[in-house]
Formats: C-alpha cells, structure tokens, sequence
C-alpha cells in the first residue's frame, strides 16, 4: 500500500466508516477485481472477490458500485453473484433502472452517426488482429497480447481512418491499457461518482477503485469528497490517493472496509491489510491530477 498524498492514510478512512451516516464503494471490475484476459469474456473475478462482494452485500452497511466500461450484459455473467451489486456501464452511459434493468442514455445525433461509421471499421480492424467490443456508448479496440508492431500498425491505420472520416465530430478517442476505445463524449467514470455522490449527499464516506486511465476522471470528481485508490502493480501518475496492489491488497482493503463498517466479514481472509505510508519523490507527486487523462488524437 502506499500513500500518495502527504497526511492521508487508510486507517482514518477505515476509522470515518465507523460513525459514517452513509457509505458508498465504487469499484472498477476489469484490472481492478479480475485480471486481464487476452478474451475479456473469460476475465473471471481473482478468487476471494466474489466472496468479498457477496459480504458486503449481505452486511448492508455500504452501497456497493462496479462501474465498468464494459456493456453491462457482458459484465454480469462473469459475476455470478446473488444477490447482484448495483452496476453501471459503458462509462455512465448504461445506469440501474428500477423496471428495465439498465437504462441506457440517448447519444447526441451526431455522435450516434459517428459510432456507425466506427462500428463499420470493424472488419477492417479485425483482419488487422485487433479484438473488438462494441458497446452501446463505443468501440472498444483491444490489442493486448499482440506483439508491439501489430498493436503500433493498428493504432496507425485507426488514427489515419479517425482524422479521414472525422470521427471526432462525434466520439473521443481514449486510450486505455491494452487499447483504445471510440466513445461517445458527455458520460465517463467520474460523472458516475459525481451522480452517486449527488444522491447519497454529504456525511457520506465514498472510496472508488480502479487501475485505468478511464478510472482518472473518477480519481478527480471524488477528490475532497472520498478516497481514491489506483490498482496496480507499478506507480504511475494519477490523481488517485492511494496506490493498491491487486489482488491481495485489495482483498485486505474488502475486508477491512467490511469490519469497519460494521460486518462481520467473509470467512478466510485477513482483516489486517497492509499500512502504512510512503510519500513518494517530489518527481512522481509533480506529475499531479490530470496527468493521465485521455491521451490521443481526441485531444485536438
Ligand atoms: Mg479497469
């Protein structure tokens, strides 16, 4: 575990759930509860997460998000929990709906019309080896597990067909580990948390996790209202609070934010995460907010 920002620590987070009048967990799935798969539809949860999620639940002490960019169709199987977390989609675009479901927002017209033209890249793209996701709110472009060449041959030729057939006038470019994905503008991670956040008003303790550049924009809108906690093995620049290293710190964290709570935790996992603090050179705290938002020709 480590800090990223002088004066916080978890033991004040896990020591506010104690008293808190509300308290909302916001979690990324791909990366963040599961590891990546080369076939996203096998990226099935690190073992001890569903036990984890499935604690939480039955406690009813937290409002427990996943918040994927994943269609929410695609998400569910690979959970297999019962009862099922509140999940939002397609980053923001799909959200719970009492009698649907899911309720998916109405893109812009423009943006609808620049999702077809994308979508029609599909065949093109895949004869290229890349591995594709289309989404009510994008196309998502994997080329993990390609060796560097092809994935820098993809990016390319998708770069030269995004400025020729001007998607931008209705998508943003967004890169993420792995990838890239076309995606209709207006809704992201960070919306999602402002929207929670929103509802559930204040004296609300709120943490969010994720491992992905898409996750930044929730690191900035939970900032000075909640935690943010980047997943991953290696620092990298992030608005994030606090760095977790999945799995095991994360399965700490699960538990502990449980006890806090007030439950009485899953059975086999250690209560006692990791702690401590680390404030890393003046170099990495520098880098700042922001550093890692979306990245690409979408910049423009
Ligand atoms: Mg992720």
């Amino acid at each position: 575990m480590l800090a990223l920002r002088q004066g916080r620590s978890l033991s004040d987070l896990f020591r506010s759930l104690q008293g808190a009048a509300r308290r909302a967990l916001m979690l990324d799935y791909d990366g963040t509860l599961a590891p990546f798969h080369v076939d996203p539809a096998q990226a099935e949860p690190y073992p001890g997460v569903r036990e984890a999620l499935t604690a939480l639940l039955a406690a009813g002490h937290t409002r427990v998000v996943l918040v994927t960019g994943r269609a929410v169709r695609d998400l569910l199987p690979l959970l297999r929990l019962d009862p099922l977390p509140e999940v939002w989609g397609s980053h923001g675009w799909e959200e719970p709906a009492p009698a649907a479901g899911v309720a998916l927002s109405e893109p812009a017209p423009e943006g609808r019309a620049a999702l077809a033209d994308a979508a029609a890249l599909a065949p093109e793209l895949e004869a290229r080896g890349a591995r594709l996701e289309l989404k009510p709110s994008g196309l998502a472009v994997h080329w993990r597990g390609l060796p560097p060449e092809r994935s820098a041959a993809i990016r390319e030729w998708l770069e030269a067909r995004w400025t020729a057939l001007d998607l931008g006038r209705g998508l943003d470019w967004r890169d993420f580990d792995g990838g890239v994905e076309l995606r209709l503008p207006g809704r992201d991670k960070g919306h999602v948390v402002e929207r929670l956040l929103g509802e559930m008003g204040p004296g609300t303790v709120a943490a969010y996790l994720g491992d992905d550049l898409t996750d930044e924009d929730a690191f900035r809108a939970i900032r000075g209202r909640g935690t943010g906690i980047l997943v991953r093995r290696e620092f990298r620049p992030t608005a994030a609070d606090f760095l977790l290293q999945p799995p095991e710190e994360v399965l700490a964290f699960l538990a502990r934010w449980d006890l806090a709570a007030g439950g009485a935790g899953a059975a086999g996992h250690s209560s006692t995460g990791p702690e401590g603090a680390w404030s890393p050179p003046a170099s990495l705290r520098d880098s700042g907010p922001g550093a890692a938002g979306a990245t690409g020709p979408g910049r423009r």
